[in-house]
């Protein structure tokens, strides 16, 4: 009997997956078999992730969990890691079980601050992904600091780009709100920028406001310059910078340029200089149409644009639609991205900064609240 079913397989439980599958779980194709296969089974949303870290939400509040989800969409849940592409063969390595055979697959696993080209911070920094890792290393912090209210933290944020400037801002409001204000004088922070200027995507505003709010804070801004080395010295580590300025610190976490793992270029993708997945318009690869590609893993050739949650939740839809077509032998649509998107900047401390385009406004509470229901009203799809 020949086999006619078809087999579609998930690398990654992003945020386009998490929206192709519960599209696919409300209408799945018959005679297709659907494999997730993921790292993890709770998926953080990247919108709400800094407001984690502030201390706004729950664990439950700002994750997916992929096994009831996987279990909609009338698919096997695989918790393991993908490692490698048989192209040839049509198959997924994975990192502990047999290779997963498929007719088409679709990739969305992000992708994690570039550590490498930095001598010290693959050892001494705290990536801000993979996200459990950081949360890992975050909820350790917030011990330690606790049981030693008195003791002196020093807490670096590498990286002035939108991820970083959020970061910083909602873990100094959280670790503020755990000591009295006594003692809120042994928290030092410091946020380094290689450019000249904070958040060089975002408009003169937003970036002129974000700024002021910082030195508010006494948040030690060091624009224009490069972390190049990080060593380990006594208890500390020391952050050096190319231009010979030196800081000690306690913890650093790391929040530069995506990069890509090295599995993708090896298996023979297209890609580009990065070694992210090069993607047409139908959101195929270049090189293999049976790929397909989403989320910060993916650049589209037609249509670059910086890696961000928005963008990768805006892909989950033309995906589904575009796998359906594949497997049913009809021609995957084109997909355009927005060019402007909007933005909303939280400051940790209940409010929030609007940019999109040129357009800038805040900080204020009910820009908050508006960003809390729209991630509230997207998490509300998978319950
Ligand atoms: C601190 C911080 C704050 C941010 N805030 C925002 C924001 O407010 N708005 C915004 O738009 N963007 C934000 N971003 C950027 C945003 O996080 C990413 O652009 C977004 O998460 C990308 O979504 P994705 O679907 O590509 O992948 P992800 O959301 O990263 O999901 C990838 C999934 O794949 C899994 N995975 C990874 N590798 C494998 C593997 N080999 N095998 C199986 N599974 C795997 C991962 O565990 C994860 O579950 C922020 C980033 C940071 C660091």
């Amino acid at each position: 009997m020949p086999e006619l079913s078809q087999n579609l397989v998930f690398i990654g439980g992003g945020h386009s997956h998490a929206i192709a599958l519960n599209l696919w779980g409300k209408q799945p194709l018959a005679d297709v078999n659907v494999t997730l296969i993921s790292n993890v089974r709770h998926t953080p949303y990247s919108g709400m992730l800094p407001g984690y870290i502030a201390g706004f939400y729950c664990f439950e509040e700002v994750h997916i969990d992929l096994e009831p989800l996987a279990k909609f969409a009338r698919s096997r849940f695989v918790l393991d890691r993908a490692v490698g592409l048989d192209l040839d063969n049509r198959r997924v390595i994975c990192g502990d079980r047999p290779p997963i055979p498929f007719d088409v697959v679709s990739i969305d696993i992000g992708s994690t601050p570039a550590t490498i080209a930095t001598p010290g911070a693959a050892d001494y920094a705290i990536p801000a992904k993979p996200v459990p890792q950081l949360l890992h290393h975050w909820s350790e912090l917030l011990d330690r600091v606790q049981a030693e209210p008195n003791r002196r933290w020093r807490l670096a944020v590498v990286g002035g780009g939108a991820g970083g400037v959020e970061l910083i801002l909602s873990m100094q409001a959280r670790l503020w709100r755990l000591l009295p204000p006594g003692d809120r004088a042994a928290l030092e922070f410091h946020l380094f920028q290689r450019g000249c200027e904070l958040l060089p995507s975002h408009n003169p505003y937003v970036r002129t406001t974000l700024t002021r709010l910082l030195g508010d804070r006494g948040i030690h801004l060091h624009l224009g310059e490069t972390v190049s080395g990080l060593t380990r010295e006594g208890g500390a580590i020391a952050l050096q910078c190319a231009s010979g300025f030196c800081v000690a610190c306690d913890r650093v976490f790391w929040v530069t340029q995506a990069s890509a793992p090295e599995w993708i270029a090896r298996s023979g993708l297209a890609t580009d200089a990065a070694g992210f997945i090069l993607v047409g318009d139908t959101l195929q690869s270049l090189s293999h149409p049976e790929v397909f590609a989403t989320g910060d893993i993916a650049t589209m050739q037609n249509h670059p644009r910086p890696k961000a949650g928005v963008f990768a939740v805006r892909q989950g839809p033309p995906l589904d639609r575009n796998l359906r077509l594949f497997l049913q032998n009809r021609p995957p649509q084109p997909f355009r991205p927005q060019t402007q998107f909007l933005t909303l900047i939280g400051t940790g401390t209940g409010r929030a900064i609007a940019s999109r385009g040129a357009f800038g406004c805040g900080p204020n509470r009910l820009l908050w609240r508006w960003k809390d229901r729209i991630d509230r009203k997207f998490m509300q799809t998978f319950r």
